[in-house]
């Protein structure tokens, strides 16, 4: 079998963590020439040796030193982002698992996609920002594709597999309803920061654990959907499913729904991505429905949780507005993770950035850095 060569961006994190176990249980079917990261430099050169990566490199120039001490003669240390796009778009790569948190992951993804490679994208950022920039690169380089790795998204993927586009009338994604879903607004409005990263059902990093807690991670990821399946044309909807084992479903037009349904492990979108159209054995359980007994399914109470409609006025309007979305959700969170703001507070400041934006269609990268540096300039200043 020939071996997909795999970039893993975002080496480091939690998804970085998973896919590193999936790609060491698979040695036969993956070779990984790279491994990036932006700090934590031991964990990456760990990464590296557990992987055999030929090539280390971190985005961040300060840390080369640090980073070129760890690895063995042999091992290439590289850094910076010019260098991490030359390589993803080398022909030592075919595949770029792209789990760099927040919108760094947009320029590497572009370029990947430029050059044809297979994108297996778990940074929801990239998507929610730059969504129409990242259509249009895909329908302009046919070559490449782009495999979602969000598990509710690689839900929606394995459903729709081999579908007609016309039959497809509904996308719905499932959100657990994170650790306040039975809060009142008024508890949701104090609640603390340990609270809010005590997640019911996911292990995850800081930031979507927040975002989990306040449904904007549902609504990023709504606006994910929307531009990772935009020739479906289908209605995006959310249902609340506490016991998170139906991930996704799609709803066909004689009123079929069907249902992708797993352990919330992030090792089987990863895996799924990396060989798709096949699948391999996993070191993960098995989902058991008898032992879990009852699944139960809810409309998001909209009232508490406004993130539904910031993901509305997102989707609606398209351009830079999700993008604005985004880096106001991302300031805001900062912000409460400092212990600056309340945690109803990261709604305000998304709502004021968001209702006082003046929209524009995404035209290029340098127009969206402007929008988000705008955006996060606007959140850090809104008064409270
Ligand atoms: P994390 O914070 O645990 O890890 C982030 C990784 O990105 C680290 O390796 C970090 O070094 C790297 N990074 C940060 N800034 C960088 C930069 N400028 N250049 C290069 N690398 C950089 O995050 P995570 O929870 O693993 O999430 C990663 C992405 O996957 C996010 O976009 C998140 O929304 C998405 N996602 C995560 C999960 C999950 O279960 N954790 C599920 C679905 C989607
Ligand atoms: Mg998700």
């Amino acid at each position: 079998m020939t071996r997909n060569n795999v970039a893993l961006l975002g080496a480091t994190g939690s998804i970085g963590r998973s896919a590193t176990a999936v790609l060491s249980c698979c040695k036969e079917r993956f070779n990984v020439p790279l491994v990036a990261a932006r700090s934590s430099i031991d964990k990456l050169a760990g990464c590296a040796g557990q992987l055999d990566a030929q090539m280390v490199l971190t985005t961040d120039d300060t840390k080369l030193d640090e980073l070129s001490s760890l690895l063995p003669p042999g091992v290439q240390a590289l850094s910076g982002m010019d260098a991490l796009i030359e390589t993803v778009t080398s022909d030592k790569i075919d595949t770029v698992l792209c789990a760099i948190i927040g919108t760094a992951g947009i320029r590497p993804v572009l370029a990947a996609i430029e050059a044809g490679k297979t994108v297996a994208l778990a940074s929801k950022e990239v998507m929610v920002s730059a969504g129409e920039l990242v259509n249009a690169a895909l329908k302009a380089n046919p070559r490449a594709r782009l495999i979602p790795v969000d598990s509710e998204h690689s839900g929606v993927f394995q459903a729709l597999a081999g579908r007609r586009k016309d039959e497809v009338e509904t996308i719905i994604l499932t959100a657990s309803g994170g650790p306040f879903r039975t809060w009142s607004a008024e508890q949701i409005a104090t609640a603390t920061l340990e609270e809010a990263l005590d997640h019911p059902t996911w292990s995850m990093g800081q930031k979507i654990t927040i975002d989990s807690a306040s449904m904007m991670n549902k609504a990023l990821e709504l606006v994910e959907a929307r531009y990772l399946f935009e020739d479906y044309h289908a209605k995006l909807d959310v249902l609340v499913h506490p016991q998170s084992a139906v991930h996704a479903l799609i709803g066909l037009t004689d009123g079929s729904l069907i249902a992708q349904c797993a352990i919330a492990d992030m090792k089987l979108p990863i895996a799924y991505a990396l060989t798709y159209p096949e699948r391999v054995a996993l070191p993960v359980e098995k989902l058991s429905l008898a032992a879990m007994g009852k699944l139960e399914f809810s409309a998001p109470d909209r009232k508490r949780f406004p993130a539904f409609d910031f993901a509305d006025a997102a989707l609606s309007a398209g351009g830079t507005l999700p993008c604005a979305m985004n880096a106001a959700n991302e300031v805001a969170v900062e912000r409460f993770c400092a212990g600056e703001i309340t945690f109803g507070s990261i709604y305000r400041i998304i709502e004021k950035v968001m209702s006082a934006w003046h929209n524009e269609p995404q035209i290029s990268l340098e127009q969206l850095d402007e929008a988000d540096a705008e955006a996060r300039r606007r959140a850090r200043e809104v008064k409270l």
